[in-house]
């Protein structure tokens, strides 16, 4: 600017021209008059109003300006009568409301398909009154009442806590949003983040170890950047943000990955020295072999936890074997010991004999009468007869116990014997009568060969007994060896002969259900739920209710039934975490 104090009035003038030029403005009285003022270093003019133009034009703005620190900026530039400035900001004004609009209708759009809907949480009343409260505390702002219905319906539709509380806080000035969340950006865009992002911050916390604290903050942090990204959008700080902690979660499931491989090849080595040190071709060993097959297929948590149980049962079994074992070897010791007695008290009478024999000889060598011979020939009559009695008498006895050791050794051997044949011959399950694993998969490789032929589909299914622990300890484990079989029994009645029920081991089963898809494969369970409301069996004249809970899923034409059944594993893990006694897909 030149100062206008060394100039004389014709040059301000022609630097006010200049200046008119130079700005490319009109030459009107007021840019004139402007420029002028500017020239002379006196800035705007200010302009005299007559007293009722203020509250006209403050309504004026209040009516043509939605947004608070807008209105008052054209106040300003109005009473300072800075039109140029002014008529700007009503332009800025009318883009961002009609943006606001759109905004505004989406949000009531989304409002309405969301009142329309209902939901558990947030039932029709609950949605009425929190959106009464938001309209009441934010009236007079567009801009706000649209951010908070937005965060609002939000909330309605993830079932968050409801949005009132931050509202309310931001009053306070305790939780100010952030000005980009009010900024008419593609709405669309940023509506559809929390969908995308609660889900998956679910997930990442769900694969994070809940036992470590480490784990846990990482999963939080995710959970507030996720919250932040559903109200600012993915700005490049959240961006960067994001990928820093989803890389130190990658790293820590990876170490997960590692510790989790680590934990397998160690049971593989425990279950290969167990089966090293069990007597060779006893029960055990061909227990530990078959877990040691099971373990050396990629690792699961059925072949884990089917390994588990197996190895429970080899040790009870174990635990049997052993005692039978000790009982057996106490009583042949105890035999022996009578037996070495009995020689001992058999011996005592021989040597008796032999002394007896030594005085009769001599008795006879002396005898001079035949009467005394008589005599003496009676007394080693009498003698031998009962030395022959107590000889005859061990005899007997000494086969009796003999037999009986053999019967013992016997019985130990056919123990064995059963046992083995339990675990790899039989493909019937001994308590409930239907398949076992063995008979399953032979039945399984059966409808696998039809499928082959012919196609069509087969359903797998999981079946676990609910809360059978319960059953076991509050009626015995003879009710609940009862329940399996009635269970069983139940299952086999009620599907079709062609469908295939197996006892998969403890209180699970296995049904193959062929030429059935799986939706249908679910019915039929639920179906069979509900059927077994009503009791199942009676226990010390009291019904027992039992009740089941199953995992279902559609067999992939030529892969491995185990993979099936882990799919069918995870929907019966599902349909436990749901209340139980249901019927989930996989
Ligand atoms: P959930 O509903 O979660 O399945 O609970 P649950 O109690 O059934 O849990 P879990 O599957 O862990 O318990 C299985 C129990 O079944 C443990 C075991 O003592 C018992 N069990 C396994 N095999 C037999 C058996 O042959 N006879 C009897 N009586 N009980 C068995
Ligand atoms: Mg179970
Ligand atoms: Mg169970």
């Amino acid at each position: 600017m030149t100062d206008s104090s060394e100039l004389t009035p014709a040059q301000i003038a022609k630097a006010a021209l200049r200046r008119l030029a130079l700005a490319r403005q009109e030459p009107t009285p007021e840019n004139y008059a402007q420029a002028w003022a500017e020239e002379c270093g006196h800035g705007r003019p200010q302009v005299t109003l007559p007293s009722q133009a203020k509250p006209l034009m403050e309504r004026m703005a209040a009516r043509l300006v939605d947004a608070a620190d807008a209105r008052d900026e054209l106040l300003k530039h109005l009473l300072h009568g800075d039109w140029n400035e002014a008529s700007r900001v009503l332009e800025r004004a009318g883009e961002s409301s009609s943006h606001q609009a759109q905004a505004l209708a989406q949000v009531i759009d989304r409002m309405a398909k969301g009142l329309e809907r209902g939901g558990k949480q947030w039932t029709l009343a609950r949605k009425k009154d929190s959106l009464k409260r938001v309209l009441d505390a934010n009236r007079s702002d567009v801009q706000r009442l649209t951010q908070r219905l937005r965060q609002l319906v939000n909330s309605w539709d993830d079932g968050d806590q409801p949005v009132e509380a931050a509202a309310d806080a931001s009053e306070h000035g305790s939780a100010a949003v952030p000005a980009q969340a009010v900024a008419p950006v593609a709405p669309a865009v940023v509506t559809a983040w929390p969908q995308v992002l609660h889900p998956l911050q679910h997930t990442v916390r769900l694969a994070l170890p809940s036992d470590q604290p480490r784990a846990v903050a990482l999963a939080d942090e995710l959970a507030a950047l996720a919250d932040q990204i559903a109200e600012q959008g993915a700005t490049a700080p959240l961006a960067r943000a994001v990928a820093e902690v989803c890389e130190r979660a990658g790293r820590l499931l990876s170490h997960r990955h590692h510790l989790l491989d680590q934990v397998h090849v160690l049971s593989q080595e425990l279950a290969g020295s167990l089966a090293e040190l069990a007597e060779d071709d006893s029960w055990v060993q061909g227990q530990l072999n078959s877990l040691r097959q099971r373990l050396d297929e990629r690792p699961n948590a059925r072949a884990v936890q089917s390994a588990s149980t197996l190895l429970a049962e080899a040790r009870l079994r174990q635990r049997d074997v052993r005692q039978e074992r000790n009982s057996a070897r106490l009583a042949l010791k105890e035999l022996i010991q009578r037996m070495l007695h009995e020689l001992g008290e058999l011996d005592q009478h021989t040597g008796r004999l032999s002394d007896g024999m030594q005085r009769y000889m001599s008795t006879i060598e002396k005898a001079d009468s035949l009467e005394s011979l008589a005599g003496v020939v009676r007394e080693m009559l009498d003698e031998g007869r009962e030395v022959h009695g107590l000889v005859s008498s061990t005899r007997e006895r000494l086969n009796g116990e003999h037999a009986r050791a053999v019967e013992l050794e016997e019985r130990v051997r056919e123990l064995e014997t059963e046992l083995r044949r339990l675990s790899d011959e039989v493909a019937t399950d001994a308590l409930t009568q239907i398949a076992n694993r063995r008979g399953m998969m032979q039945a399984f490789e059966v409808e696998q060969a039809r499928m082959r032929r012919e196609g069509g589909e087969l359903s797998v299914g999981l079946l676990d007994i609910d809360n059978f622990k319960k059953l076991n300890d509050s009626l015995g484990h003879a009710a609940g060896d009862q329940a399996l079989i009635a269970l069983a029994q139940y299952v086999r009645d009620a599907l079709r002969p062609i469908d295939i029920v197996a006892r998969f081991g403890g209180e699970e089963f296995v049904v193959l259900l062929p030429s059935t898809p799986v939706d249908e494969a679910q019915k039929t369970l639920t179906r069979l739920q509900r059927q077994m409301s009503a009791s199942l069996f009676m226990h010390e004249g009291k019904d027992v209710l039992v009740t089941f809970s199953a995992g279902v899923t559609a067999y992939r034409f030529s892969e491995a039934l185990g993979d099936a059944l882990e799919r069918a594993d995870e929907a019966l893990y599902e349909a436990k975490r749901t209340g139980k006694n249901r019927t989930c897909m996989a």
